[in-house]
């Protein structure tokens, strides 16, 4: 498997809480390289369309309502099969079935304020990356 790049988010319950560091630490200890990183609070808008593929589901608004409550991280990973990587140390969705040691276990307070978002494939990692950089802001 190649060097990969997938997109990750820190999110609003995480950096409420000054978890930031820890979390990246959590990234680099698993291999991974943070190649591109900025803090910024999500508008309505973007969040929406962020998470359109969720619109018809019934955490929609609540969801959106979450990512737009503080500020996030939003973060370009890069490594060794960096999709299904950043997944692994991230966990499971609902930290209740997470596995011991990953950021969702660890910190996450609900399986909506779940502390981290992280691409489910490459071609969604492009997009996702080109949402919210420009390719002079990645440097790896
Ligand atoms: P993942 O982030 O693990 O890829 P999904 O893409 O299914 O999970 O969901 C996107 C985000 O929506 C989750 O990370 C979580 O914040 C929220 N979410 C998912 N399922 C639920 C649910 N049943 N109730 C509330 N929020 C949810
Ligand atoms: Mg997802």
């Amino acid at each position: 498997m190649a060097v990969q790049r997938t997109f990750s988010i820190i999110k609003p319950d995480a950096t409420r809480r000054n978890l930031t560091g820890k979390i990246n630490a959590l990234l680099e200890a698993g291999g991974l390289r943070i190649v591109a990183q900025k803090r910024i609070w999500m508008s309505r808008q973007q969040a929406e369309t962020f998470y359109g593929v969720h619109k018809e589901r019934p955490f929609f608004k609540s969801l959106v309502d979450f990512m737009t409550s503080g500020p996030v991280v939003v973060q370009v990973l890069e490594g060794e099969d960096a999709v299904a990587k950043n997944r692994e140390i991230m966990g499971a969705t609902n930290p209740a079935n997470a596995a011991e040691g990953t950021i969702r276990k660890t910190f996450a307070e609900s399986i909506e304020a779940n502390s981290a978002h992280g691409s489910d494939s490459p071609e969604n990692a492009a997009i996702e990356i080109a949402y919210f950089f420009s390719g002079s802001e990645i440097v790896g």
